[in-house]
């Protein structure tokens, strides 16, 4: 039996669809005491990224939050073509998902102005009822992950059958390059980038979202 799979699109937010990375804007720009040990801790694998981005926020006072959101809303720029690649996807209905780890409060203000129903974002959620800023795991790892991800991109692209869909991912950072494994191919940029390349990954290569437009319309999709 030979059917087409659908396309499913995987797509990362902090440093693809936003051009910075919100968690680290919001960690320099308030700049709690002891934040870039816990970077430095996540980055050298001491502490999983659960656990440090728990322990990040868990720096920043809840009462702050207005600010936080004022300031990620200001800063946060979308990269060229995000729009267009929106609307490419419904005409070619081509399902999209942002899978993200970054956290409710900026990712869907951030969003709100682009027409995605909120049950196609992922990311992790928040509670701001104590006194400082508590992070949730709505998506944490299932039993074939042991990485601790919080928001766990393999999780969810696990869900999704091989037989029935063509994944693809589109990223940019080490968090995305083991969801890039199990996907058909990858969009990469920046990190992502050189390691699809060093790994020898399906990839084509992106700047911007018409990049991805382009890819997604050739034949073959992988350059
Ligand atoms: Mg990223
Ligand atoms: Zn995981």
């Amino acid at each position: 039996m030979t059917h087409e799979r659908k396309r499913v699109i995987f797509c990362d937010f902090d440093g693809t669809i936003t051009t910075n990375d919100n968690i680290v804007q919001i960690m320099k720009h308030f700049d709690p005491p002891g934040w870039k040990r816990i970077v430095d801790d996540i980055l050298s694998r001491r502490i999983s990224v659960r656990q440090g981005v728990g322990q990040l926020f868990s720096l920043l006072p809840s009462a702050r939050r207005e600010e936080i959101v004022s300031y990620v809303l200001e800063q946060a720029e979308i990269r060229p073509g995000f729009e267009e690649f929106l609307a490419f996807c419904r005409e070619r209905d081509i399902r999209l998902l942002i899978t993200s780890g970054g956290i409710d409060f900026f990712v869907y203000p951030i969003l709100s102005k682009f027409d995605i129903p909120r049950d196609d974002i992922y990311c992790n959620a928040s509670d701001f009822s104590g006194e400082t800023i508590q992070i949730l795991w709505p998506h944490s790892c299932d039993e074939h992950c042991d990485n601790d991800c919080g928001m766990c991109k393999t999780s969810i692209i696990r869900s999704f059958s091989s037989e029935r869909y063509e994944k693809i991912v589109i990223g940019d950072s080490v968090t995305d390059l083991a969801g890039s494994r199990l996907a058909d191919w990858v969009l990469a940029r920046d990190y992502l980038l050189e390691k699809c390349r060093e790994l020898n990954l399906p990839h084509a290569s992106f700047d911007t979202f018409y990049d991805c437009i382009d890819r997604l319309s050739s034949p073959v999709g992988v350059k």
